[in-house]
């Protein structure tokens, strides 16, 4: 087909080539009728470029349609070729002087928390660098890609709007865009005309095109905008940017985005043009957002989502307002989509369907629209703002007349309701509009007319909702202690009831403006103060908190969980404001306008306990007459309630307006009370207040007030403290505590008085006066009524045993009495001269009850529950309250009469409280005793059940059951010489050692022929000393690992946690983990934090991961070393030269055995001229000394090591398993001194018991490990080792001495040493062995470091004459500059030589000394147990090595200058030399993770930038960081991901292979997390070394604080990594926290 088509497409091709943009642009420019002329034009050859079906070349289409449709409007535009005339356009324009950055996804904004108008208002990382909100508090947040800066905007800024870059400029625009997120809906498909579809194609390029070329031309943009808005032949809505707006949800997405993308870029970046389409959008508002409710595109895709573009910029939305009415269009817009009502026109979620549900949630962007409008709240008011307002005012009042009662409740009784009924809706609303309507009374607050014309207006509503009785309402009369009220017959537990009472809310906030505002006592005359009906306003919020003590009381439990979820958010931070705060607020000013009796009364009926208080000796009879529980119970707490209902009206006082405080006051009450219950983290803090519009909580203005900021640890977070004066201030009614905050503040306080050795009395705090208009809420403090109550319930408490009551109900009431003390004593206190105190109360509480009731008064009740010996908690609190009285007392009386036997009080006061102490601090010591004999019995009990019932252990209970080994630190004569090694080693008396096995408490000796004891022990592959990352084993199964490397690509390391088994118990403990585990998985397969099937398990004590044990031994030369020792061992050479005849005479037995073919005969004649070393006896088979059961061990960790190392199948008889063992060992040695050289500690300073013990059985199980190998193979690997450095014929291709790692050669010959030594019975011990392949090592590793020593002359000769050391290092390397002929450097001075083979050396020297220490057991030199300089001499002393090294060549020099020369004659010593390869130098420095900036948006701008490497400049997701090697990753995509193994892995895992041979440690760049990966199953998050000035974390950047690295974190980070720690870190994170082993790691 295509073939077919080829000749004609070209054909066309070249009819359109041959047209010239010029000459039609020419025609045009002469053409009468111009739009004809072009429309001709387009009509002919859009198809014909467009219309070809499936396009193969784009690219082809795009140069088509550019030379024949945009070329020549080019042309006719600039009037010559476009390509000068652009450039010269772009030359005469002013830029636009706005950033307009567009965000990419995952860049960095900022925003100012100081100076934005709004938090839309963002900047990009450059212009926030060069402003000046980089000193200030901002925000930094990383972009969901769309959105633009704001640079240059002055209506977004308070302050600096433009960075230094952008400064000289004046202009303003854009923002918020987003493009992402695609969703599958429905396609619609429609058959069209090609021809249509060429042209919409069309379409679209040409918008594009607008989009660029109005880049070249601020007067360009112009003319288009002005086009755009030109209104056409059709009048209203005609315009091109009309139409466009008014068919956007007929447009396809792409359509849409290119258009709107256009708009951003023209109308949205001119001020002017800017307002004219304001006002467009605005008159299409309705039409617009209707659109967007019934399209199935998301906001994103929306003409509707340009709103925050224009509503956020306060002098449009002011405009808007005013011109356009917007408050009003879009509040009845929002209305006119919320159909669904009841039968009160209230809105009716209750049954309303998925499809409602769905415009519902659409709709609620319209809040977000009016909350734009009104964010910037008015500095000045004109008569047309305050009347388009207050219009808008009464449209808010319409909805939330609306919510008034809506979603009302009845109790139900019997049965549990069947469904739970809809409930979120109505509380989303809610919460939406909780903004707006806090916005809508700072807008009222800010103008003395609108405030009282809004406050008339929601009155009215409000009267309009609940005027009058309904019809089932009886009116009743109540009457205690002669007063009575009339009100109405009302029970919330059997009525309807609602939560939603938004309208009664508002004019409670508005009712405290007046008083805020003094607008009140100002125009009293304009407000409808008369019209108010007290007892009106309070009868819903009433209704409303009895609700609320009701479901606590439990009498609406069978209502569900959807009411416990509604009085949830009626207190919580996020709604409180608007609804619980202000039902409080709304009872307050009911109390303050009428008779507090009255108010009681009518309170007490409706928590339905009015015959309670009403009938004189009520409660006796009610707890005689009724027996159920339930209901004394019920009414107890219901009392409880009422009681806290009225602490709450008398103390809540801290909003401005209602009490004489500001802002400041309410927040610093607020952080004092959360603070009062445990100090708390920024964060915390910042969650338990509300936030407003603009998400601030004003705490950091008062933080420093109320509390001291400490500093976090290691760990944790920063906390703040609440200051030791502010505790005075602590109520423990505060309104806004839950009673689980309640509890935990009373005892928090109440141990902080303790410890300050005060009474525990938590008594009222003194508060601030109300303000006037609430003045009179006191008296109900004593009022009649509260006196009746509080006297009934202390009559309760006196003769406590006939009645229902609590401790809680009496410790409100003394709450109370409290509060009424402190409040006369003020009134007493602030008295002027012309005014009587009015409050009263102590004088009340003295006048006992009238007859005939006759009770005492409160006061003697008071004085008689002092001594009461079952109020004992409540104790202090009385003697505070008599106090107190006392006090008020005489400064009412201001005569020193003493009242009320006051002497009698202070005696006993006093006597008791001794008692008191006495009593209080026995029963202290009793529960002290008890407390450590439950422990001891505990911890008994723990040893012995840890068997059978591990799970019931917790990693908690370290009980360190592990014996540190005995050898250490004993007594050692100090001026006595330890020798590590060789003939003259130190002897060490034979130490026992006795362990305990953890499993079974069992004690036993360590002796070669009993049962092994095992540590626990943790083997893993390790890069940590790695210097070439690159590095891959490719085929393990061949791989041989004999000879490490010097760049330590990949070693074996093993860690322990040190703790001690009988192996048998191990056996038996894993036997039943991996039965267990079997179980488990086939039941639930889950995976667990430990790899059962590769032999994994969790320490039985510590739960540490472990794969394997280590058996414990006795120094294992000791058993080998006993034959005869003569004095006169051979020296080096001679040594050489035995073990040289050995070797041969080994390789030619080899080499028989290999070909039996051979005629015996020759085999004889073959052996006689092999003459045999003196006394060597080839075919002699030592007897090996270790118990059955130890050789197991041996074998078991030998192969754990190698199939851990290798990466195989585990093989027992595979001959790389010593080298294995060995390796392990080295490594493991050479980590560990690497870790104490970097914290400078000393090398035998005191180790960490576990690592003592893991080094020590480590270096002796490798060491005893031969044993249980073939002695042929051991001898085999001996042979090549000490080939590579003394040649022979036979090893040929052995590794040049630059390419060996000189520690692991010398473990691997000592270690293998024994294989041959025990057929050696020439008298050669087996510490003379030692010795001489030590020093042999050594000098090798000398003769490298000289070799690769880099020594840069600078000049800094010593002038002292060369020490004996400088001049012997200067003679050795002349040597060597003669065998490489010349080849090495210039010879530097002795001086640099020296030092460089010191310093190149030491890491050896102190591996070694930590090797034959833990191998012989010889204590270290004291020396070098401290800290200090490098104790090279003591080093060398301990190593039976000469001060001067360099003598060793010289005693040596018969063998050793063959040796060196046959080292040097080598040629990859010769290709370094000639500068063809590199080559490891020394010292090696030590491994760090990379370096972190300090700003951590640094990072994220870095990782902004980064693309997935796989799919073609795609932004990477989830990129990530590798800190070890600094490698970006596009983790957890699949588009990174690979092949490893036969599984699919995402980019991290992928890297942990290469980078960390499995072991990885990530930052999650955007998350802000650390992320550990070991192996495909295991990982876990760990806090991150980033930290805010709070000293806190911000995992998933959540808050957006500035962070900043926090260097000790990162160490520790490091330090993990060091230690290996890794992997174990991860072991523990997933046992604490289950849900982390769900997680698939490997596809991260
Ligand atoms: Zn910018
Ligand atoms: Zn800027
Ligand atoms: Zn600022
Ligand atoms: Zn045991
Ligand atoms: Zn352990
Ligand atoms: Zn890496
Ligand atoms: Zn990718």
């Amino acid at each position: 087909m295509a073939s077919e088509l080829e000749p004609e497409v070209q054909a066309i091709d070249r009819s359109l080539l041959e047209c010239s943009a010029e000459e039609i642009a020419g025609k045009w420019l002469q053409a009468t009728d111009l739009t004809r002329e072009v429309y001709q034009h387009l009509a002919h050859y859009v198809p014909k470029i467009y219309c070809r079906g499936p396009n193969p070349f784009p690219q082809k289409e795009d140069m088509l349609a550019q030379h024949v449709l945009l070329g020549p409007m080019e042309w006719y535009l600039c009037g010559e070729d476009p390509a000068f005339g652009f450039p010269k356009l772009e030359q005469a324009n002013k830029p636009s002087h706005l950033c307009g950055r567009v965000f990419k996804v995952g860049e960095p904004t900022y925003s100012c928390r100081d100076c934005a108008v709004d938090p839309t208002c963002v900047l990009c990382m450059e212009c926030f660098l060069g402003s000046i909100h980089r000193d200030h508090r901002y925000r930094m947040t990383t972009s969901g890609g769309g959105g633009f800066c704001d640079c240059g905007d002055t209506e977004a800024w308070k302050e600096g709007p433009y960075c230094q870059k952008h400064e000289l400029n004046t202009s303003e625009i854009e923002e918020e865009e987003r493009n992402t997120s695609r969703q599958t809906k429905p396609l619609k498909v429609q058959v069209m005309h090609s021809s249509i579809v060429a042209h919409q194609n069309f379409g679209l390029k040409l918008l594009s095109w607008l989009g660029s070329i109005i880049g070249y031309s601020d007067g360009l943009r112009r003319i288009l905008c002005q086009v755009g808005l030109q209104e056409g032949p059709d009048g209203e809505n005609s315009s091109l940017v009309d139409r466009l707006m008014l068919s956007d949800s007929k447009l396809w997405k792409g359509a849409r985005s290119v258009y709107h993308q256009l708009f951003m870029s023209s109308l949205l970046m001119d001020l002017k043009y800017k307002k004219l389409f304001a006002v467009r959008f605005a008159k299409n508002y309705e039409r617009l957002q209707s659109d967007y409710v019934t399209d199935d595109h998301d906001r994103e895709f929306s003409v509707a989502d340009l709103s925050v573009q224009i509503f956020t910029v306060p002098s449009l939305a002011r405009m808007l307002i005013t011109e356009e009415n917007l408050m009003s269009i879009i509040i009845k817009t929002f209305m006119d989509h919320l159909r669904h009502r009841d039968a009160q026109g209230r809105f009716q979620f209750e049954r309303y369907t998925a499809l409602q549900a769905f415009k519902f949630r659409r709709v609620q962007s319209l809040i977000l629209d009016l909350k734009y409008v009104l964010i910037s709240k008015p500095t000045e008011w004109s008569d047309e703002l305050r009347q388009k307002f207050l219009e808008g005012f009464d449209a808010f009042l319409e909805l939330l007349k609306c919510m008034q009662g809506m979603d009302p409740i009845t109790r139900q009784v019997g049965q549990h309701i069947e469904m739970e009924p809809e409930w979120e809706a109505a509380f989303t609303l809610q919460m939406k509009l909780t903004h707006v309507i806090s916005m809508m009374q700072d807008w009222c607050a800010s103008d003395e007319k609108v405030l009282i014309e809004a406050y008339k207006k929601c009155l009215a509503v409000l009267m309009q909702c609940h005027g009058g009785y309904t019809d089932g309402e009886q009116p009743i009369t109540l009457s205690i202690c002669g007063h009575s009220v009339e009100t109405i017959r009302y029970c919330v537990s059997q009525e309807k009831v609602s939560i939603h009472l938004p309208v009664s809310r508002l004019l409670a906030g508005l009712h405290v403006l007046l008083s805020k505002s003094e607008v009140a006592y100002k125009f009293p005359e304009l407000l409808p103060l008369s019209e108010l009906s007290p007892p009106m306003l309070i009868e819903h919020p009433l209704r409303c908190l009895v609700l609320c003590a009701q479901v606590h009381a439990g009498m609406w439990r069978r209502n569900g969980f959807s009411l416990v979820n509604q009085i949830y958010y009626y207190h919580n931070v996020k709604c409180r404001r608007e609804m619980f705060d202000k039902d409080v607020v709304m009872l307050q000013t009911g109390v303050s306008m009428m008779d507090p009796n009255h108010f009681l009364m009518i309170m007490l009926s409706r928590f339905e306990l009015y015959q309670i208080f009403s009938t004189p000796d009520y409660g006796k009879r009610f707890s005689s007459e009724i027996t159920h529980k339930d209901v004394v119970q019920q009414n107890n707490t219901l009392i409880e309630e009422m009681l806290y209902l009225i602490i709450m009206l008398v103390g809540e006082r801290f909003s401005p307006g209602v009490g004489q405080v500001n802002a400041t006051d309410e927040i610093k009450r607020e952080i004092i009370h959360q603070l009062s219950i445990k100090p708390m983290a920024h964060s915390e803090l910042v969650k338990s207040l509300p936030e407003d519009e603009n998400k601030e909580t004003g705490m950091e203005s008062v933080i420093e007030a109320v509390a001291h900021f400490k500093k976090p640890g290691l760990t944790g977070r920063g906390m703040y403290e609440l200051k030791p004066e502010c505790a005075k201030e602590f109520n423990l009614y505060f309104y806004h505590f839950s009673r689980a905050e309640q509890s935990k503040a009373e005892e928090a306080q109440r141990k902080l008085k303790r410890q300050n050795r005060e009474d525990t009395a938590l008594p009222p705090p003194v508060l601030p006066p109300f303000c006037p208009l609430f003045a009179s809420l006191v008296n109900i403090l004593q009022s009649d009524v509260m006196l009746c109550i509080m006297g009934t319930i202390l009559q309760w408490a006196v003769e406590h045993n006939g009645y229902a009551w609590s401790e809680s109900m009496l410790q409100r009431v003394l709450h109370l009495i409290g509060m009424a003390l402190q409040e006369e004593k003020q009134h007493l206190e602030n008295v002027t001269e012309e005014h009587v105190v009015t409050f009263t109360f102590t004088q009340k509480i003295s006048k006992p009850g009238e007859a005939p009731k006759n009770s005492p008064s409160i006061l003697a009740m008071l004085e008689t529950l002092q001594n009461a010996p079952y109020l004992e908690v409540h104790k202090d609190m009385i003697r505070w309250i008599l106090k107190t009285f006392n006090a008020v007392k005489k400064m009412r009386e201001s005569s020193p009469t003493s009242p009320v036997a006051e002497t009698e009080g202070t005696i006993m006061e006093e006597s008791s409280r001794d008692k008191d102490k006495a009593e209080r601090k026995r029963k202290a010591e009793i529960a002290r005793l008890r407390r450590e004999k439950i422990m001891a019995q505990m911890s008994e009990m723990q040893r012995h059940f840890i068997d059978e019932n591990k799970e019931l252990f917790q990693q908690t209970l370290e009980l360190d059951a592990s014996t540190s080994a005995v050898l250490d630190h004993s007594p050692v004569a100090s001026d006595m010489t330890l020798t590590a090694l060789g003939p003259a080693q130190t002897q060490v008396p034979e130490q026992r050692q006795f362990v305990t096995c953890i499993l079974c408490q069992e004690e036993q000796e360590v002796k070669v022929e009993s049962r092994a004891m095992v540590l626990a022990a943790f083997v893993q592959r390790s890069t940590v000393l790695s210097k070439n990352r690159s590095k891959f084993i490719q085929d393990p199964e061949k791989y041989d690992p004999l000879f490490m490397h010097p760049d330590l690509s990949c070693g074996t390391h093993t860690s322990s946690c040190g703790h001690i088994m009988h192996a048998h118990c191990w056996q038996r403990y894993f036997d039943s983990v991996q039965a267990k585990e079997q179980r488990r998985q086939q039941r639930l397969r889950l995976h667990t934090s430990y790899d059962v099937e590769n032999g994994e398990f969790l320490c039985p004590l510590c739960e540490c991961l472990s794969n394997t044990v280590i058996p414990l031994l006795l120094p294992p030369r000791n058993i080998f070393n006993n034959r005869l020792n003569f004095s006169d061992q051979p020296n080096l050479t001679q040594w050489i030269r035995t073990i040289s005849q050995q070797i041969k005479a080994l390789q030619f037995l080899r080499k028989e055995e290999s070909t039996p073919n051979n005629a015996s005969t020759k085999n004889s004649e073959n052996v006689d001229e092999l003459q045999l070393p003196e006394g060597f006896r080839p075919d002699f088979r030592p007897k090996i000394p270790y118990s059955e059961s130890i050789k197991e061990m041996l074998t078991t960790f030998g192969t754990a090591t190698y199939k851990v190392g290798l990466k195989v199948h585990p093989n027992e008889e595979d001959p790389r398993v010593p080298i294995m063992c060995w390796g392990s060992c080295a490594y493991t040695i050479q980590s560990i001194e690497r870790i104490l050289s970097d914290e400078d500690k000393p090398l035998f300073g005191p180790l960490p018991c576990r690592l003592d013990d893991c080094l020590r059985s480590l270096t002796r199980f490798a060491a005893a490990h031969w044993t249980v190998a073939s002695v042929s193979v051991v001898q085999g690997h001996f042979c090549k080792l000490f080939a590579s450095l003394v040649p022979n014929d036979s090893h040929e291709e052995l590794p040049c001495i630059l390419d060996i790692d000189m520690f692991h050669l010398l473990v691997g010959l000592v270690l293998a040493f024994p294989a041959l030594q025990c057929q050696d019975f020439s008298g050669i011990s087996l510490g003379t062995g030692d010795l001489h392949i030590f020093h042999l090592v050594t000098m090798a590793h000398i003769i490298q470091i000289l070799l690769t020593s880099c020594t840069e002359e600078n000049g800094m000769d010593q002038e002292n004459p060369p020490c004996e050391e400088e001049s012997a290092v200067l003679a050795l390397y002349k040597t060597l500059h003669q065998y490489t002929g010349s080849a090495l450097k210039e010879i530097p001075s002795g001086w640099h030589l020296w030092r460089s083979v010191r310093a190149g050396i030491m890491p050896f020297l102190k591996c070694s000394a930590l090797f034959f220490h833990y191998l012989n057991g010889v204590p270290s030199p004291p020396d070098i147990q401290v800290p200090g300089t490098s104790h090279f001499e003591h080093l060398c002393s301990y190593l039976s090595l000469p001060n001067n090294l360099i003598c060793l060549f010289q005693e040596n020099s018969e063998i050793m200058n063959s040796l060196i020369e046959s080292w040097c004659r080598n040629s990859e010593v010769k290709r370094y030399l000639e500068g063809e390869r590199d080559a490891i130098r020394y010292p090696r420095e030590s491994n760090k993770l990379i370096n972190l900036p300090e700003d951590y948006s640094s990072l994220i701008n870095q990782a902004s930038n980064f693309s997935c490497p796989k799919s073609g400049g795609d932004k990477s997701r989830a990129p990530t960081l590798c800190l070890v090697c600094g490698s970006l990753l596009c983790s957890q995509s699949y588009c990174c991901q690979t092949e490893l193994e036969g599984e699919d892995v995402g980019a991290c895992t992928a890297h942990t292979y290469s980078c960390g041979s499995g072991v990885g440690i990530f930052l999650r760049v955007r998350e802000c997390q650390v992320l550990f990966l070991a192996g495909k199953t295991k990982g876990c998050f760990y806090s991150p070394p980033y930290l805010d000035d709070y000293g806190e974390t911000d995992q998933g950047l959540r808050r957006g604080n500035p962070l900043h690295l926090c260097k000790e974190r990162f160490k520790k980070i490091q330090k993990l990594w060091h230690q290996h720690s890794v992997t174990e870190e991860i072991g523990h994170a997933q046992e604490a926290n289950q849900t982390l082993v769900g997680i698939d790691w490997q596809h991260l």
